[in-house]
């Protein structure tokens, strides 16, 4: 459904009538194009004492084709930088009305070295210095370590801090600009999750912590990393339309071989959406429809025999799920039975029967949406958000058993979607949801594909147990 403030507040007429009024005027956000670079400009750097991370960050921007910057608070640091051949300096907050390209692209702070609070004056003087130059749409990321690798109680208090300072950034910033820490364990693999969280491929995820592992299945750097998934084989459940058929087609564009699955009742719709990704998809025409209601008795076992017939799979991505909104005491136990059995049940007994017969492969990856309602709660949905949680729980619960095997899961948090299940809402309660976010608006299916594609990658190898919101820092279950 078109957001219609956003764009009339983005036009030139709707802007000088927004400023004049007062209106808040939430920001286009920078969505990669065909045509346009994924990655350009500056990044400027800080660091707090002894950065584990500098080298495979300035590597990882080289890659990029990003400048390095390094921050004049980093002094210990600079001959480091030097040898990367990384300019350094102070930043000066650029004038409002600059262009967007004499701002920095990314603000990156290396806070690794961090073991005590006092020492979190660094990342203070960074931001301090360099918030103002961000650009728009503009990301920030702060590298930390799990603080239950910490080897003392104060590094593990002031690591633990890192969470509150990103995600207040998230909400200061604003201008469509992004904030994340990443808890990067020692040998960890950065690289996939960095790209990532510096792309326009992460427009709508703010406010989040992830943490990265080290993984017994080690994360292989893909040969193109515009077709991080070339070869692999996926599962998207509920693929047809909205956000499943997103992922199915992202999944395609990443150079995987997708086979979407949904109902009878959607059979041309499923058809028309693996139409529209053959036509697309790097891959060609491999793609495939599978007619299944995931809550069958006998779902599993068939959708099992499908993939082992089709050489195995590598990419599970359990996103069929439905709404059926009562609140408890006017609700039957039809309603709430069908929504734990769809939303959560049947993608345990569907990734039972894939473990059981090895079909989901070693070094395999399993994504599960869940939602915000499942970490807020919400009126009228609990059901829903029982079930949501669930998945949460499995993901937490499941993550130890899968390492052995190299499987990772985790799971997708959406908040508000621009959808059909979100076009249903009454308009009092679809505007809330769209507006109370950083972002000030609500996200597109693609931003929620796109963070199931860096999760389903080889490089995220090292990502287990997670849970990702794509929710534009959502002022609901915060
Ligand atoms: P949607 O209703 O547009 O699409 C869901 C798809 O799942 C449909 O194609 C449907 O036919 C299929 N499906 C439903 N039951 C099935 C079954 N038993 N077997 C096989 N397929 C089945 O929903 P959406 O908005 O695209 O949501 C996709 C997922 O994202 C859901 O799990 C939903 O709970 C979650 N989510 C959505 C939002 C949002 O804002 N739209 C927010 C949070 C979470």
């Amino acid at each position: 459904m078109k957001d219609r403030y956003l764009d009339f507040v983005n036009s030139p007429f709707g802007t000088s009538i927004a400023r004049s009024l007062g209106l808040p005027r939430p920001s286009m956000l920078r969505r990669l194009r065909p045509g346009e670079p994924e990655f350009h400009g500056l990044a400027a750097i800080g660091a707090g004492p002894s950065p584990a991370l500098f080298d495979a960050l300035m590597n990882v921007l080289a890659a990029l084709g990003m400048t390095g910057v390094a921050h004049a608070s980093a002094a210990g640091w600079l001959p480091v930088a030097a040898r990367h051949g990384a300019m350094s300096g102070r930043f000066e907050p650029r004038p409002s009305g600059a262009h967007d390209n004499d701002r920095v692209q990314a603000l990156i702070f290396d806070a690794t070295g961090i073991e005590d609070s006092g020492q979190l004056h660094a990342p203070y003087a960074f931001f301090h210095d360099a918030l103002r130059s961000l650009a728009r749409s503009g990301r920030i990321v702060v590298l930390g370590r799990p603080p239950g690798t910490c080897a003392s109680v104060a590094a593990a208090t002031a690591q633990h801090a890192l969470e509150g300072l990103v995600r207040s950034l998230g909400k200061e910033a604003r201008n469509g600009i992004t904030s994340n820490l990443l808890r990067v364990a020692e040998g960890a693999d950065l690289e996939a999750a960095l790209r990532f969280f510096l792309s326009p491929r992460s427009a709508y995820v703010s406010g989040q912590v992830v943490t990265l592992e080290t993984s017994s299945n080690p994360s292989v750097a893909p040969v193109d990393w515009s077709q991080p998934l070339a070869g692999r084989r996926a599962l998207v459940t509920g693929a047809a339309r909205g956000i499943g058929a997103a992922i199915a087609a992202v999944l395609a564009g990443h150079g995987a071989i997708v086979t979407g699955l949904d109902v009878e009742a959607a059979r041309d719709a499923l058809d028309q959406t693996m139409l529209s990704i053959e036509d697309a998809s790097p891959s060609g025409g491999a793609h495939a429809a599978l007619i299944e209601d995931i809550a069958a008795p006998e779902a599993p076992e068939a959708i099992a025999a499908a993939l082992r017939a089709a050489g195995g799979i590598d990419i599970v991505v359990h996103n069929a799920g439905i709404t059926r909104d009562k609140t408890i005491a006017r609700m039957s136990a039809e309603l709430w039975d069908s929504v734990i059995d769809i939303n959560l049940l049947a993608q345990a007994r569907i990734d039972e029967a894939l473990l059981a017969g090895n079909v989901l492969q070693h070094g395999g990856r399993i994504v599960a949406v869940s939602s915000i309602s499942g970490i807020a709660g919400n009126r009228g949905q609990t059901n829903y958000a029982t079930s949501k949680a669930g998945v949460i729980g499995r993901v937490h619960a499941l993550a130890p058993h899968l390492r052995a095997r190299g499987i990772t899961i985790n799971a997708v948090a959406p908040g508000f979607i621009e959808t059909h299940m979100t076009a249903r809402m009454p308009f009092g309660v679809r505007e809330a949801g769209r507006r109370l976010n950083s972002m000030g608006q609500g996200g597109l299916p693609v931003d929620v594909a796109e963070t199931v594609a860096w999760l389903a990658s080889p490089g995220s190898a090292g990502i287990t147990g997670n849970v990702v919101r794509v929710c534009g820092q959502s002022l609901i279950g915060a």
